[in-house]
């Protein structure tokens, strides 16, 4: 296995952007870039002539000089390089959370008179709390799809959950335990045929795998940029309004930031025209930073060739696990089909859990998902297959001295 992931490396056209990466010289194989990605090292100038320069030197000038427009210029810039949106739709700021609650709410308000949202119980934590609270908030009616956890959520699931009563449709592009991906574009226009509104969180696809919004007729999509975007830890989330819905719109948490004119400091709320509405305080300056060189790398290496390599990577293990690991008692819990795949794969064994300090220990880092789920995630500029063969290596050695 370590010789085809040699030859593999060798053969890797995005191999040359490794380097860029800090390094973290105890680290033998670090596959959770889908939790928190690895920093660039032009990221530490970058912060520093931040702090030196631009606060430092131009102090609240600085606002006039580009923060005002911080949000919608680096949204633009995200969403052209990861998206597939065309400017003045998008937006960074607050947390995937805060606007997951946004958007949902939002797409409610828009859906008067239907009394239901629909989302699945393999959803994330927050995305489930999120439409439990706006439920509980509005008098609505919470209905579950129970998918498959393998899997995902199927088109037969999605039919029978849709109807004329739902107002809002929230899923996850690509699952974060299984990894698998949806069809988009079918499901948001699945969901358009009875009229409800699709909200997408797309917190483990953006940055791995090629996204076309504009082209898709996706509606509203929020996601995180702490993973694959290697904006570091908390930073800014983004959200994604289609043009045509901006203005039909009213998002709940009206701040001063997100009116029309912020400094006229006036009597009420008028919200901003366009995608500005959806903002809602002081937009996160600092936070935005380190997302700016990952979003640089990215638009170098090209989508594309990072979704290739994407595939490869999960190729890899996949193959692994199959040959190596599932006779000492794994299982894969993560789809096969290339183009139902995201960039992780979810490995289970009872004796996973235990193992997680050991491989801690010996500079190995995947992470666990409760009850048994051993995710190994693999961001494709900053992971190498040496490095992939390595880290299950370790997990290979502990799994047969440790028989479930
Ligand atoms: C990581 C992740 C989030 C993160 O939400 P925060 O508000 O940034 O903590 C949300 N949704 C999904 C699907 C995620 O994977």
């Amino acid at each position: 296995m370590l010789d085809r992931a040699v030859a593999l490396d060798r053969e890797d056209p995005l191999a040359a952007y490794r380097p860029e990466f800090v390094e973290a010289p105890e680290v033998v194989a670090y596959l959770d870039g889908n939790s928190l990605g690895r920093p660039l090292r032009v990221t530490t100038e970058r912060l520093s002539a931040f702090v030196r320069e631009v606060w430092g030197g131009r102090l609240i000038r600085a606002w006039e000089e580009g923060w005002m427009d911080a949000p919608t210029v680096l949204g633009d810039q995200l969403g052209r390089i990861t998206l597939g949106a065309g400017s003045g739709q998008t937006i960074v700021g607050d947390s995937t959370t805060v606007l997951l609650y946004k958007l949902v709410r939002a797409a409610v308000t828009a859906r008067p008179g239907r009394d239901v949202i629909v989302t699945d119980t393999q959803n994330f934590p927050t995305d489930r709390f999120i439409v439990e609270g706006v439920a509980a908030e509005r008098g609505l009616e919470l209905r579950w799809i129970d998918p498959d956890p393998d899997s995902g959520v199927s088109e037969e699931e999605l039919a029978e959950a849709l109807d004329e009563r739902v107002a809002v449709l929230l899923l996850s592009h690509v699952a974060f335990r299984s990894g698998h991906m949806l069809d988009m574009k079918s499901v948001t226009a699945a969901a358009r045929a009875v009229g409800a509104l699709c909200v997408w969180d797309l917190s483990h696809s953006t940055g791995v795998v090629e996204l076309h919004l504009d082209r898709d007729a996706i509606e509203l999509a929020v996601g995180c940029t702490y993973k694959y975007l290697n904006g570091g830890p908390g930073a800014p989330a983004f959200a994604y309004v289609a043009s045509s819905l901006q203005d039909c719109l009213a998002q709940p948490i009206q701040g001063w930031m997100g009116a029309s004119d912020p400094f006229a400091m006036g009597p009420s709320y008028v919200p901003a025209a366009g995608i500005r509405r959806f903002i809602s305080g002081t937009p996160p300056i600092v936070g935005m930073l380190p997302m700016r060189d990952m979003l640089e790398l990215i638009e170098r290496a090209g989508m594309p060739a990072l979704r290739t390599k994407s595939l490869a990577l999960t190729d890899f293990v996949i193959g692994y696990a199959q040959e190596r690991l599932v006779p000492l008692g794994a299982r894969i819990a993560s789809p096969r089909e290339r183009a139902r795949r995201g960039s992780h794969i979810t490995l289970e064994h009872p004796a996973f859990q235990g193992m997680v300090p050991e491989l801690w220990a010996r500079g190995v880092i995947p992470d666990f998902r409760p009850p048994e789920g051993l995710r190994v995630g693999l961001s494709p500029l900053s992971t190498s297959f040496v490095e992939v063969a390595r880290g299950l290596g370790v997990v290979e050695e502990l799994l047969a001295a440790n028989p479930a």
